[in-house]
């Protein structure tokens, strides 16, 4: 028993000589394995979605080809392409996801990549959607992610202290990091979440199969995967007084805007004259003009994008000559 033990510990220390023994619960070599079925999986087994397409290919969870497992990107789920080759994250939305990692100065090849559920469902429709009821039940959809996630995803999460973890997507973001408000509310924040005890640091970030579609987040995208995941100090005032933002009025300032969705209706503009200190101003009523009179002021403006997003919707809105 004692040499059991001492064999698993090994294993942890060496991660070179991991076999496919389950190592802290996770069920894989870190070596890349061939594609197979989702029934010859057995991790699989007893999954509502491999009772319905047993001949799924399993895209298992593709590892560095380094030693330094230390950053994971999760996305949702395999497509198309993913299920041909048995890869996670290649194809079409793989193609922007490679072109993500090289603006962001990332190699793929030191990278872990996994989804949430590791088969391909019907149509890329997630188990758990409204959609989905074409080919599963809500309960059974419901059961298929859970038993994806306990069997492949959270024993890979806690099988090690990884340093940061990129979440890709609305399904990453809910099943992951627990949050269920939506992409948009908490992409781009440092989370913190704890999955089977470990506690684990990420970013949320936007699906590449949403780029795909619309590339104007796309430098959103790189951002966010550079960005730090230290709590800055903070000096951020979501809610100014007239009063306040009456005073601002600097001659260089740092500017970005919220807009509903996807759609031109801005929010806010938050601006920023100074680091770690900034001020979100609604885009309503007497705000509006002062928000004018800060633009006109500045000398200055800094944007990230601003050129083809920010400036021209809100010059726009606010009949400044652009
Ligand atoms: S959803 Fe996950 S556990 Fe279920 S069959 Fe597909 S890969 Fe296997």
């Amino acid at each position: 028993m004692e040499g059991f033990a001492l064999t698993k510990l090994l294993r942890c220390l060496f991660p070179s000589q991991l076999s496919s023994s389950c190592v802290f619960g996770f069920p894989y070599s870190t070596r890349n394995i061939l594609p197979k079925t989702v029934s010859e999986t057995k991790g699989c087994e007893g999954c509502p979605m491999r009772k319905l397409f047993p001949d799924n290919t399993f895209v298992a969870p593709q590892f560095p080809t380094g030693k330094d497992l230390v950053r994971i990107a999760i996305a949702e789920a395999a497509g198309e392409d993913e299920a041909k080759v048995g890869k996670p994250l290649v194809g079409g939305a793989g193609r922007w996801f490679d072109s993500f990692l090289r603006h962001a100065g990332i190699e793929r090849s030191g990278l872990t990549i996994a989804n949430c559920i590791q088969c391909r469902p019907p149509k890329n429709i997630f188990p758990t959607d409204s959609d989905a009821r074409t080919y599963i039940s809500k309960e059974e959809g419901k059961a298929a992610v859970e038993h994806c996630l306990d069997a492949h995803v959270y024993p890979l999460l806690a099988s090690r202290d990884w340093r940061r973890v990129d979440l890709f997507g609305e399904k990453a973001l809910r099943y992951i990091a627990g949050k269920t408000s939506g992409i948009s509310h908490y992409r781009g924040a440092p989370l913190r979440f704890n999955i089977k005890g470990r506690e684990l640091a990420g970013i949320a970030t936007l699906h590449p199969a949403l780029i795909a579609r619309d590339q104007t987040m796309f430098p959103v995208v790189i951002n966010d995967l550079k960005k730090s995941l230290e709590i800055a100090p903070e000096n951020y005032n979501p809610t100014p007084s007239l009063e306040t933002v009456r005073a601002f009025r600097p001659k260089k300032v740092a500017l970005d805007i919220e807009t509903k969705g996807f759609t031109k209706e801005i929010l806010c503009v938050g601006f920023c004259a100074e680091r770690y200190k900034a001020i979100c101003v609604p885009f309503r009523g007497q705000y509006i003009s002062e928000i004018k009179e800060i633009l006109l002021n500045a000398e200055v403006l800094i944007t990230h994008n601003g050129i083809q997003f920010d400036l021209p919707i809100l010059f726009g809105a606010l009949d400044i000559e652009w």
